[in-house]
């Protein structure tokens, strides 16, 4: 029996997540959880799964839950209650589903307490790979990848991966607004936007998949989970998202993981690896009704984020964080209405412009960055 703990449990990766313990029962046990507002699908999963603790965002959240828990819930909340669940000590695994950099401080605490760590929160590496990468090589901490591109490469990894590996290739589907021209972008809307054609995800990440940030978000994850130079990381559109990743040997020989679109797969692998358990559910991949898989070479101009990623990510230090907490910023002011969806790259870039690096950056001047960025664009755009 492996016990679980889970941040982010209200999500779209931490009710996946559940899915797939509730399916197994006889083989995971969820033994701490977090999640932020959402109450009422909070105190259902509660229930449910009897947590032994429970983290949620805000005092005023804790004081609404307290009397409806079972008694042996211990309930804790904001910054220190989060890192109280990311480090139970009878735990085996973390799975780390929260949006956003405020899943740093407890990955950190996490490999910290030795425990390993299932991450999906692939900001938290973008804001701070080098930190969280050297922790966890020196507490023999292993990071198991979640997020479906980096499942298929860890998957299709083998040998000597600086010797042998020529290339890794992120596929990329193109997001919601794949075929659609520059000119057109300047009036999408946020319904527009939040249509993803083959992914059903939490809406921060469906607009980064739009701008294609995600993918750009993906490229310096791949680069810390698998210590790969940024030149041996290429993107490609595919927009049938059945290939999940490839990795090139330099006998030309591809390895590629294929599957249906459904996020429970990669999920229940960082939960089993190296072996596998059924898929309870979900629909098996059938390459005769599919009949054809395409693929595309990315246009640059076209999707800005992806080129401002791998610029940020190949300047390194500060300039990930600044990438990454401005387009947290510029996403959720997008999502409120407050700007345009081609804004969200405008922003990015400016802030970068304006950040003066530096380099190996410790974590507190991670935390002090990332807030400044927030600040700043917030004044500029009021
Ligand atoms: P969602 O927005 O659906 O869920 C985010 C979760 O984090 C919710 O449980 C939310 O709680 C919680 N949360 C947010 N802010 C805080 C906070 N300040 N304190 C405590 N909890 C908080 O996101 P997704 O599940 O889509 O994505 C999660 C991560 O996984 C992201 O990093 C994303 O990039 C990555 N990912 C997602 C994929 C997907 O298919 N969705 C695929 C690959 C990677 P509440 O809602 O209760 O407020
Ligand atoms: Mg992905």
């Amino acid at each position: 029996m492996k016990k679980i703990g889970l941040l982010g449990s209200t999500g779209s990766i931490g009710v996946q997540t559940l899915d797939v313990i509730r399916a197994h029962k006889s083989s995971f046990q969820l033994v701490t959880m977090s999640f932020g507002k959402n109450i009422e699908k909070g105190l259902a999963q509660i229930n449910e799964f009897q947590p032994y603790i429970v983290s949620v965002e805000t005092k005023e959240i804790a004081d609404q839950i307290a009397h409806q828990l079972p008694s042996h819930v211990k309930l804790v909340y904001g910054a220190e209650g989060i890192i109280e669940v990311a480090t139970y000590h009878k735990m085996d695994l973390l799975v780390n589903a929260v949006m956003g950099s405020v899943g740093l401080k407890p990955t950190l605490a996490a490999i910290e307490s030795r425990i390993d760590v299932a991450i999906a929160n692939k900001e938290t590496l973008v804001t701070a790979g080098h930190l969280v990468t050297q922790l966890a090589e020196k507490m023999g901490v292993e990071l198991i990848p979640v997020d479906s591109e980096h499942s298929a490469i860890y998957q299709c990894l083998e040998g000597n991966i600086e010797k042998e590996v020529s290339r890794i290739i992120l596929t990329a589907s193109g997001g919601s607004f794949r075929d659609r021209s520059i000119e057109e972008l300047k009036t999408v809307t946020i319904e527009d936007a939040l249509n993803h054609p083959n992914w059903n995800m939490g809406a921060k990440i469906t607009i980064d998949s739009a701008t294609m940030m995600n993918k750009g978000l993906e490229v310096i994850e791949a680069k810390w989970l698998f210590n790969i130079p940024y030149e041996k990381i290429d993107v490609i559109l595919h927009k049938e998202s059945i290939i999940h990743s490839m990795v090139e040997y330099i006998d030309g020989s591809v390895l590629a993981h294929l599957g249906s679109p459904d996020m429970r797969v990669p999920i229940q692998y960082a939960l089993t690896k190296p072996e596998r358990l059924d898929m309870y559910e979900g629909k098996k991949l059938n390459l005769w009704e599919l009949g054809a898989l395409h693929f595309q070479q990315v246009d640059y101009e076209r999707f800005r984020c992806l080129h401002l990623a791998y610029e940020a990510g190949k300047i390194g230090g500060t300039a990930p964080t600044v990438l990454n907490a401005a387009n947290e910023i510029a996403v959720s002011l997008f999502l409120q209405g407050k700007i345009t969806f081609l804004q969200i790259e405008e922003i990015v870039e400016k802030a970068l412009m304006m950040h003066r690096t530096s380099n190996s950056p410790s974590l507190e001047e991670i935390v002090s960055v990332d807030k400044d960025t927030r600040e700043k664009i917030l004044s500029y755009i009021s």
